[in-house]
């Protein structure tokens, strides 16, 4: 059963950078205003992402690291199709616990103390301490107790990068925010609130943030880059559905660059930001445990949804 447990957890965290998502998942759902993650090693030493959301009220603080406790999902049947929270399997916090040294302070805002959660696999020690109010999750020594795992690890270099462009993404679909990233002690990303072209420009630069117009339909919400100065970056396309972050399947791809029409020169994709905007019940966050990959009930439907919606951008902002 305890090798049968760090597989299950392996499944959700097999790398840091699953860590960070999670963790950024769960200040999202809590409602956070400001968000700040700290990488060290790669993330091997150190993961911490504090946000000033909700927070978890004293009483239920000690069962979070267990698993299978959610707060989000309502005990009645078919619940799961209508989750509207990032989080739903009540697994990430578990998993971290499982799979490195978990530790955990939170406030809700209306609670006088805080309390402190230290996670070692399903050992969980509950402390009373002051913190503001929000949530601080580190996560130290990750895969320290699992070698085959660490082995397999890439160099910290290379999670670094994915991890950034993790970030990158969580801001240019969150850009009401604030976000920081800091690798090994140096500011990374910084962002203030801004709308899809500031979160461009954090992420981009002010150069790629001029380039941008506006995407403004019914459920199609972001930005696109000016046709004339688009470049073949297919990995500066970015999707998410109802708030999550996703890996765009190749019909939304195709329907941004459709929607340029014959303005494209063919092998090039323009930069684009789109959040997308589905009703609960046509979408599946259900396939995978990294929960990046959306089944669309209607794909066809969203694909000509947007690309109208960038035709409709470039027909209201002409060149
Ligand atoms: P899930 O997100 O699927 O519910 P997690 O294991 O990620 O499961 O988190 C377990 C529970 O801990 C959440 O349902 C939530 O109640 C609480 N929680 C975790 N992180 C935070 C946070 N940053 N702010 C507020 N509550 C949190
Ligand atoms: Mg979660």
């Amino acid at each position: 059963p305890h090798v049968a447990r760090l597989i299950a957890a392996g499944e959700v965290v097999s790398r840091p950078l699953d860590v960070v998502r999670e963790l950024v998942d769960n200040a999202l759902d809590a409602g956070a205003s400001r968000i700040e993650i700290e990488v060290e090693g790669g993330g091997l030493a150190l993961i911490r992402v504090r946000d000033n959301g909700g927070g978890i009220p004293a009483e239920s603080v000690a069962l979070a690291p267990a698993r299978h406790a959610t707060s989000k999902l309502a005990p009645e049947a078919g619940a799961v199709e209508r989750v509207t929270t990032l989080g739903f399997r009540g697994e990430a916090l578990w998993a971290a616990a499982q799979a490195g040294d978990l530790h955990l302070v939170t406030r809700p805002a209306a609670q006088v103390g805080a309390v402190e959660v230290t996670a070692l696999g399903d050992d969980v020690t509950v402390r009373r301490t002051s913190a503001p109010a929000g949530t601080t999750v580190t996560v130290r020594r990750l895969f320290a107790r699992l070698p085959a795992r660490l082995r397999t690890q890439a160099p910290a270099a290379a999670e670094v990068r994915d991890i950034t462009a993790l970030v990158g993404r969580y801001v240019l679909h969150h850009p009401g925010l604030h976000w920081r990233l800091t690798v090994d002690g140096e500011a990374r990303l910084t962002h203030a609130p801004a709308d899809h072209r500031g979160a461009v420009a954090s992420v981009y630069g002010p150069l790629s943030a001029n380039r941008v117009l506006t995407v403004e339909a019914d459920g199609v919400r972001g930005v696109v880059s000016r046709p004339e100065l688009t470049r073949a970056r297919r990995d500066r396309m970015h999707f998410s559905v109802n708030g999550r972050p996703v890996l765009a399947p190749p019909e939304l791809e195709r329907a941004v660059i459709e929607g340029f029409a014959e303005l494209l020169p063919s092998g090039v994709a323009p930069l684009c930001v789109l959040d997308l905007t589905v009703a609960p019940e046509d979408h599946n966050p259900n396939v995978h445990p990294a929960k990046q990959i959306v089944a669309l009930a209607d794909l066809p439907g969203v694909a000509a949804r947007v690309q109208a919606a960038v035709t409709g951008a470039l027909v209201a902002h002409p060149l």
